[in-house]
Parts: structure tokens; C-alpha cells; sequence
């Protein structure tokens, strides 16, 4: 029997209904809340990003404001920009776009948020809590994930999950959350020899690499879940994922697809920190 879809467009949507509701107590208690967004220079798929971000955000009643920068801003001028946000109590949230152009050191702009407003959750404040098991804010693909696996009902304890990739916003903070859930976690990364051996293993796998089809059907055990953060354009231009989905979905117990799986969740998921950001500045 073919693996059940784990549907990110239904369970985001959700989100962003619980999202707005609660946004509009927020409102009637006289807080709007709200997030700063500041791009600099003029990196097309950056320009999409933000755009939906603002979209989103508006959509569930909360402010976001879009600031462009020109691509040679001097880096002290987004630093004293991301100071003032930090000082501006009308502003729950600040979200710097990543990537930054190369004159600006991304980790300097990033740790000049202050992490009360970390709604990226990429701030070192942020990476801190979430490695000790402390209040923070969670970025926002991982959180999206663990979202998803709860939505199925995934008891993690005592499971195998293995993550593939070991990127700072994604496969990091994924395997410190499984493990928070008491799985049993393996990270692979480019290093890792025999990739196919450790999935096999697996009970839940999370693929975040960016590389098609790096995981194909002879490399999942029968009845695993299989999330696939991957973003990567197959040969007729179209989004896919890093699964062979397929192939995988014929072997695998649950799935996410590529599109419609991980990336609604992460979008949703940008919403739930700026609103908790919010609620967190009012319970001060
Ligand atoms: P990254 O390039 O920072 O990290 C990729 C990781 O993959 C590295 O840790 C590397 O060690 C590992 N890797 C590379 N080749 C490998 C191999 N052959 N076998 C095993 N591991 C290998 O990327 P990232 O920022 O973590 O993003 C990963 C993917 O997820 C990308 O496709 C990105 O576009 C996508 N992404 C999607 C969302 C979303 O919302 N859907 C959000 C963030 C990232």
C-alpha cells in the first residue's frame, strides 16, 4: 500500500487559522503584532521570499514591513537599522533575509537581533536554548517538521530517526528537537560513508540536503516516515524535493510531498514565532 501523504498545505493552513485567532485576541487587547523584514540588495528569489512573508503575515492580521536596502548598504548601517528595530517596542519580530551580500558577515548581522526578536530563530542565543532545552525561538523548517510528525501522531520515543544534512537552520536544530522527543537520532552528512546502511534504519528519516533523489526506495525500511525538506528543480524546471518520491512512497508509511509538504510549513511556521513573539513581549 503507497504511503499516506503528510498534506503541509492543509496542516499550514490550520496553523495560520490558529494563527490569526489568536493574533485577533492579541489586537483586542490593543497590541498589534508585528514584524520588521529587511532585504538587502536585489536577489530575485529574496525579493519572492519576502514578498510571501509579507503576504503571510498580513493575511493572518499581522504587520509586516518590507525595508529595502541597496546590495552595497554598509554593513555598520544594517547593524544601527537592526538596533533600532531592537529598541522599537511596536516591533515583535525582525527577520534579516538571508543570504546577505558578500561584504556583510551574515553570523555578526544575525547576533545583532536581539534573540527576544529572533523569529528566524538563527540567532547563536536561539541555537543555545534550543541544544539545553530552554525557551527560544525555534527556526522555522525544523519547527514546521516536528509540527508535521505530531499532526501523524508520531510517537518519537525510543525511535530511530535519522537526519540527512547538517546545516545550521536545518539539520542541526532537527536533530537536537528529535532528540528533545527522545528519538534515538544518527546525522548524516556529506562525509558519511554508506548513507543507504543508516536509513535502512531508520523509523523516521528527515532529508535536507538539496541533491534529487538522494534518497530512493531501496534505502527506506517498509512503513517509515519520510520527510523531505529538500528544495531542487528537476529536469523539465519543476520544484521537487530530495526524495525519489515515487519510488519512496511505494515503500515508506507516511510522506511529505515536494511542493506542498515542508516549505507551507515553514511559512506558517515564521507566523507562529512573530505572534509568540508578540505574546511573549506582552506577558513582560
Ligand atoms: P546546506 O547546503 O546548508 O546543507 C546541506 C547539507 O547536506 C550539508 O550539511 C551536507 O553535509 C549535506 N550533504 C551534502 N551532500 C550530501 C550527501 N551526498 N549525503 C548526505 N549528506 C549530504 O543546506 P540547507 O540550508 O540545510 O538546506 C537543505 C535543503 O533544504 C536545500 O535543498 C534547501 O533549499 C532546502 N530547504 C528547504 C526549506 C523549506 O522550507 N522547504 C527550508 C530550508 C531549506
Amino acid at each position: 500500500m503507497p504511503a499516506q501523504l503528510i498534506d503541509g498545505n492543509a496542516l499550514s493552513k490550520q496553523i495560520r487559522a490558529e494563527v490569526a485567532h489568536r493574533t485577533a485576541a492579541l489586537k483586542a487587547r490593543g497590541v498589534q503584532p508585528k514584524l520588521a523584514i529587511l532585504l538587502v540588495g536585489d536577489d530575485p528569489a529574496s525579493d519572492v521570499y519576502t514578498r510571501h512573508k509579507v503576504k503571510d503575515s498580513t493575511e493572518t492580521g499581522l504587520l509586516a514591513t518590507l525595508e529595502r536596502h541597496p546590495a552595497d548598504l554598509p554593513e555598520a548601517a544594517l547593524l544601527a537599522r537592526i538596533r533600532e528595530l531592537n529598541a522599537d517596542p511596536a516591533v515583535h519580530g525582525i527577520l534579516v533575509q538571508l543570504p546577505l551580500p558578500r561584504h556583510m558577515d551574515a553570523s555578526h548581522v544575525i547576533e545583532t537581533i536581539a534573540p527576544a526578536k529572533d523569529v528566524d530563530g538563527f540567532h547563536i542565543a536561539s541555537a543555545g536554548a534550543l541544544m539545553v532545552g530552554r525557551p527560544g525561538f525555534l527556526p522555522c523548517t525544523p519547527y514546521g517538521c516536528m509540527k508535521m510528525l505530531d499532526a501523524i501522531g508520531c510517537d518519537l520515543r525510543g525511535k530511530h530517526a535519522v537526519v540527512i544534512g547538517r546545516s545550521n537552520i536545518v539539520g542541526k536544530p532537527m536533530a537536537m528537537l528529535l532528540l528533545q522527543r527522545h528519538a534515538t537520532v544518527t546525522i548524516c552528512h556529506s562525509a558519511t560513508a554508506n548513507l543507504a546502511a543508516i536509513t535502512r534504519q531508520a523509523d523516521v528519516i528527515v532529508a535536507a540536503v538539496g541533491k534529487r533523489n538522494l534518497l530512493t526506495a531501496d534505502m527506506v525500511k517498509p512503513g517509515a516516515v519520510v520527510i523531505d525538506v529538500g528544495m531542487n528543480r528537476n529536469d523539465a524546471g519543476a520544484l521537487c524535493g530530495d526524495v525519489d518520491f515515487e519510488g519512496v512512497r511505494q515503500v515508506a508509511g507516511w510522506i511529505t510531498p515536494v511542493p506542498g509538504g515542508v516549505g507551507p510549513m515553514t511559512r506558517a511556521m515564521l507566523l507562529v514565532n512573530t505572534l509568540e513573539a508578540a505574546e511573549r513581549a506582552q506577558a513582560d
